[in-house]
């Protein structure tokens, strides 16, 4: 009898594979050996070149490669297509991607087509003896991790934040790269990509030091954006500053943003809301700079700042050789 299969999507940049995904698939070996599953990972696009490989030290046991001309840059309904048609022919056990935008975006779709669950932005996985999924999401305010299973349909998916998991080289004898030539038919997609522009911003939740600038600060986050500059961190946001538009989405902290694994996290005028704390749960150190000495952000801090945000910047940036 074939063995078991758990699948992971592959998200291409499109000449690396995106750490999330590389990071899912060393989770996907351990679970795979708990449970004797084994471990297929699935790209789409151009050509792999090397990526096949880099994914088979990465986890995977096998790569399938989907191959037709209209996948060569990414679109929603495409993807989902060529995905479908596959995963329904195979159907793996459980079927894993980032929680990128691409990931959600997809594992939306496909689950919605396939008539299966779908626990989104996870942060931990296992498996039980029974080959039940768990995803771990996390709730109020990161004090409970609710375990959620997917019992009635196949695939069981979860998309996984980037940074819960860290990537693994493993040893391989022999790898699999199966090629399929899909014959898709002309292109289901609704979008034409007229030009396509690729902003670059650094991964969040792999920076040693941040700086997070929240709604208190609205005004200054130029100095906190300076601030965090001259201090060498990277800068973050609470929800509401990227929802306003003043700074990208790619800086949102949060439990729909990143998570964070620095060693220190500066943050400004944010209240400690429970979609926000998901974003620091991992960080060593904690300081948080507020003007509500109840705020609740302090319950989650190592230091404790009750002060005016716009008062204080300016002296760091001073102390910081700013002049
Ligand atoms: C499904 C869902 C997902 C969400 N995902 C996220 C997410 O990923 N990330 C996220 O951040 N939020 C998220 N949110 C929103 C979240 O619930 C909060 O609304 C948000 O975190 C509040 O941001 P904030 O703390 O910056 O702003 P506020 O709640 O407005 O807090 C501002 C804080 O600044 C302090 N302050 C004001 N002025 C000063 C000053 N001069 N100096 C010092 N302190 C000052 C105030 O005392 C207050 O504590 C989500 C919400 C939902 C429903």
């Amino acid at each position: 009898m074939n063995r078991k299969e758990i699948w992971v999507y592959l998200e291409r940049n499109p000449e690396e594979i995106e750490d999330v995904s590389l990071e899912i698939l060393g989770r996907a070996k351990e679970l795979g050996k708990k449970s004797d599953m084994s471990v297929v990972g699935v790209m789409l696009g151009k050509e792999p070149g090397n990526l096949g490989d880099i994914a088979l030290k990465h986890g995977a046991d096998k790569v399938i490669f989907l191959k037709d001309s209209l996948l060569e840059s990414y679109s929603t309904e495409d993807y989902t297509k060529a995905l479908f048609e596959i995963i329904n022919k195979r159907m793996p056990e459980i079927f894993l991607l980032g929680a990128t935008y691409q990931g959600r975006d997809l594992a939306g779709r496909l689950s919605a087509r396939l008539r299966t669950g779908l626990t989104a932005n996870v942060v931990s996985l296992d498996i039980d003896t029974d080959g039940y999924l768990l995803s771990g999401v996390p709730g109020y305010g990161s004090k409970v991790l609710a375990e959620i299973i997917c019992v009635r349909n196949k695939p069981q998916m979860s998309t996984v934040r980037p940074g819960i998991f860290s990537k693994k080289l493993i040893p391989i004898k022999a790898g699999i790269v199966e090629v399929l030539d899909l014959d898709l038919q002309g292109s289901v997609s609704r979008v034409r990509v007229v030009s396509r522009k690729v902003e670059k911003h650094p991964d969040l939740s792999r920076a040693e030091k941040v700086i997070i600038a929240g709604n208190g600060v609205e005004g200054n986050l130029d100095m906190v954006a300076k601030m965090a500059d001259i201090f060498g961190a990277r800068l973050g946001v609470s929800r509401p500053i990227a929802d306003k538009g003043k700074a990208s989405r790619e800086l949102q902290v949060g439990s729909t943003g990143y998570s964070l694994n620095a060693k220190l996290v500066l943050i400004f005028g944010v209240s400690g809301a429970e979609h926000f704390l998901p974003g620091i749960a991992n960080c060593q150190t904690v300081i948080s700079i507020n003007m509500d000495r109840e705020s609740d952000i302090f319950e989650y801090s190592d230091y404790c700042v009750v002060a005016d945000a716009s008062k204080i910047i300016p002296i760091l940036l001073r102390e910081g050789g700013d002049r």
